[in-house]
């Protein structure tokens, strides 16, 4: 399955690209490019993937719920959640700023800016930005069911927790719901099993609708932006995540690599950490061999609050935009974008392009004109879909190292390459 999720992606790649190829040539009648348009472009492919990502964003409520009642009532010790809490936050902090640390580096060293001159930037409205305290008080339900409607993640985080929390001091009413639970948990995995069947034909469709429209012209216009921020993207999921696993776990960076293939294809093609999340979680539970009771919080709070390859983008189209404009960021100035990208993050959703909403508030905080990011937006597409496949491998690096030191990791799992294959 895994390498028929990668054929699609790269006959996805292909057949945009062709299309693309095939509207902009002149030799081809005016009405074989409508046809291909109406019925293939917005027609076949469209539909196929719009079903492809309600059906994965479908699984998202749901799974999430099950399953962090199921962790969160299986502690048992329920005195380890505050400090699984305390690690899983301080990791995906501290991941976060290493992140945008880099990407300030690395934009200074490399000075993508430099010589790009401003000329009829297009206009970006920038909506405003909440207030950090009513991020803080969002957090906490006071209608689980609108939660769920909305899809609220972290107000159904903390739904799930208290739950959980309390079916395990329940007594016996407490180890009949947790039975039911983990049965509706099981069933649902099977419904993450059955959609990653599909995938091959959800990957295709997405791909090759989004390519036959994306003008890679734009990325030569751009080129040492969007090849800055791409190197500093892999530099960080192959490099420091590796060193991270390597030195706090003791674990193969190139086995988690392995398996994180297929969780790739859907975090590229469908450009949100959000939409990917079923993928995600069972990858990180039955392939990486973290158990439930850590993979359950880490992961759907990982793909809500953890975007490492979007604090990259940020660093670097700060210092992109400041170098555009002719403005001198003090060290101050680079503090200030650390804090800011960092706990933005928290605030935003998993969806496609968010990162490029939450950059408006960087800029702000930075001094720096918001109407810069018009600017990237021509490559972002793009690069959205990279940074998010970025995103989830963090989630997923943090989920092993925590659960690996808190003994809820299967190392038999995580070092069979065949475990859970789905191939049979
Ligand atoms: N698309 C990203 C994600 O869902 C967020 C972003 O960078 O825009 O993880």
């Amino acid at each position: 399955l895994t390498n028929r999720i990668l054929i699609a992606m790269v006959a996805g790649i292909a057949t945009g690209s062709i299309i693309n190829m095939l509207m902009h040539a002149t030799g081809v009648s005016a009405e074989l490019k409508s046809l291909v348009d109406v019925y293939l472009v917005n027609g076949l492919f469209d539909v196929i993937g719009r079903i492809f990502i309600a059906s994965l964003k479908l699984l998202v409520v749901p799974l999430v719920l099950v399953s962090l009642i199921c962790g969160s009532s299986s502690l048992g010790d329920s005195a380890r959640m505050g400090p699984i809490a305390v690690k899983t936050l301080s990791f995906y902090l501290a991941t976060t700023a290493i992140a945008i640390s880099l990407a300030l580096l690395f934009a200074v060293l490399l000075s993508p800016g430099a010589g790009v001159v401003l000329e009829g930037a297009a206009d970006f409205q920038a909506g405003p930005a909440p207030p950090i305290t009513d991020v803080l008080v969002d957090i906490f339900p006071s209608n689980p069911v609108r939660a769920m409607a909305d899809g609220k993640m972290l107000q159904i985080i903390v739904f799930a927790l208290l739950f959980g929390y309390a079916i395990s001091h329940a007594g016996e009413p407490g180890r009949r719901l947790a039975s039911f639970f983990r049965d509706v948990d099981a069933v649902i995995m099977k419904m993450v099993e059955v959609l990653m069947a599909l995938a091959p034909y959800g990957v295709f469709a997405l791909l090759s609708r989004l390519f036959s429209s994306m003008g890679i012209g734009a990325i030569m216009d751009l080129a040492a932006y969007f090849f800055t921020v791409l190197g500093v993207l892999l530099l960080h999921a192959l490099g420091v995540y590796s060193i991270l696993l390597r030195s706090l776990a003791g674990l193969s960076p190139a086995m988690l690599i392995r398996k994180m293939r297929p969780v790739w294809a859907f975090a590229f093609s469908t450009a949100s950490s959000g939409a990917t999340l079923p993928i995600t979680l069972r990858t990180v539970e039955k392939r990486l061999g973290v158990h439930n009771s850590v993979a359950g919080f880490t992961v759907p709070l990982g793909a809500t609050i953890n975007m490492d390859g979007t604090a990259i983008m940020q660093g670097v189209a700060t210092v992109f935009i400041a170098q555009v404009y002719g403005v001198d960021l003090s060290m101050g100035d680079f503090i200030t974008v650390v804090l800011t990208a960092t706990l933005a993050s928290i605030g935003t959703a998993a969806v496609p392009g968010v990162g490029l909403v939450t950059l408006a508030l960087v800029l702000e905080q930075a001094g720096l004109p918001v109407e810069g990011i018009a600017l990237i937006i021509g490559v972002d597409r793009l690069l959205d879909m990279v940074r998010t496949a970025v995103n989830v491998t963090g989630d997923a690096t943090v989920s092993v190292i925590v659960g690996k030191s808190e003994d809820q990791f299967d190392q038999h799992v995580f070092d069979d390459p065949m475990a859970d294959q789905l191939d049979s």
